[in-house]
């Protein structure tokens, strides 16, 4: 399927690494130009320069999304130096375990602009330019939103959040035939989920085959490449009726039934 991506320009928070990377390098393989807004210095040259060298298109830029001016800047530079902004991922997070037990109020407010803020204000800040495209807009939210977790009172709002936000953007940008989605991972290996499994548990290995094999299809997690898949079918123009819609790519970790062996 020919998904119509080429020279499409895509900012991709969080794009150098992990989720993000994945789809930075799909995108990019589709021929489109993803733009990736991140804190990752090391991470985003090395994946520039590999994607370049197989002649694909991508370029970074380096801060801290939580500061509204990085977001503008984003956004003011993409469309500078490509004319279009043809949708924006939202995906930079992290869960950062800010509980009830184990926060307090200010942490917890600091968790939620670094994990929510920036998804309102790059939408808020390309939006003309969204409307020139008829672009799109993916959120990266996650199951936690769903499920809870447990001591992550933050992330789980923000998660939460986003996919409220999903509906609302959806139905607000209906005039301009701006379709915006929400994925919800639920594990997939990246950086973080290897820090966590790594510092939060004794025995890593063992942890990692306990959540496999809990995952009903294929007892494993699911790879950053199928999320990404996902992630440029709903940004492309082959998806063009499907708008205010939460996507669960988890081999049926959330929905189905728990005696299934
Ligand atoms: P990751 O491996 O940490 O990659 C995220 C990238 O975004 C990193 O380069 C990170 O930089 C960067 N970043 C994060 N916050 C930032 C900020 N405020 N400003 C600038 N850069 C920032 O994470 P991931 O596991 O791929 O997660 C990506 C998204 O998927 C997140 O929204 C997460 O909540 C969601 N998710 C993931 C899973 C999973 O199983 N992995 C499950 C559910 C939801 P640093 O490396 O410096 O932190």
């Amino acid at each position: 399927m020919d998904l119509q991506l080429k020279d499409k320009v895509f900012i991709v928070s969080g794009g150098s690494k992990g989720i993000g990377e994945g789809i930075t390098r799909e995108l990019a393989a589709e021929g489109a130009i993803p733009v990736i807004a991140t804190r990752s210095q090391g991470a985003s040259e090395k994946l520039v320069e590999e994607l370049k060298a197989k002649g694909l298109k991508a370029h970074y830029l380096l801060g801290e999304l939580a500061e509204e001016a990085f977001c503008r800047k984003v956004v003011e530079e993409a469309a500078e130096r490509h004319g279009r902004i043809d949708g924006i991922v939202n995906n930079a997070g992290a869960n950062d375990g800010i509980g009830l037990e184990n926060g307090n109020p200010a942490k917890f407010m600091a968790s939620i602009h670094k994990n929510l803020q920036h998804y309102y204000s790059l939408v808020h800040f390309a939006l003309p330019y969204l409307k020139k495209s008829k672009g799109a807009v993916l959120n990266i939210s996650s199951k936690v939103a769903l499920t809870g977790q447990g001591s992550t009172s933050a992330y789980a709002a923000a998660k939460g959040a986003q996919l409220a936000l999903t509906r609302e953007w959806a139905a607000e940008l209906l005039p301009y035939e701006i379709r915006v989605n929400a994925i919800l991972p639920a594990e997939v290996m990246t950086p973080l989920y290897r820090k966590w499994l790594d510092t939060a548990f004794e025995r890593p290995e063992e942890k990692e085959a306990d959540i496999c094999a809990k995952i009903p299809l294929g007892k494993r997690m699911t790879t950053k490449e199928e999320i990404a898949a996902l992630a440029a079918f709903l940004l492309s123009g082959r998806s063009a009726h499907t708008t205010g819609q939460w996507l669960i790519p988890d081999g049926g970790y959330i929905h189905l039934d728990r005696a299934l062996t």
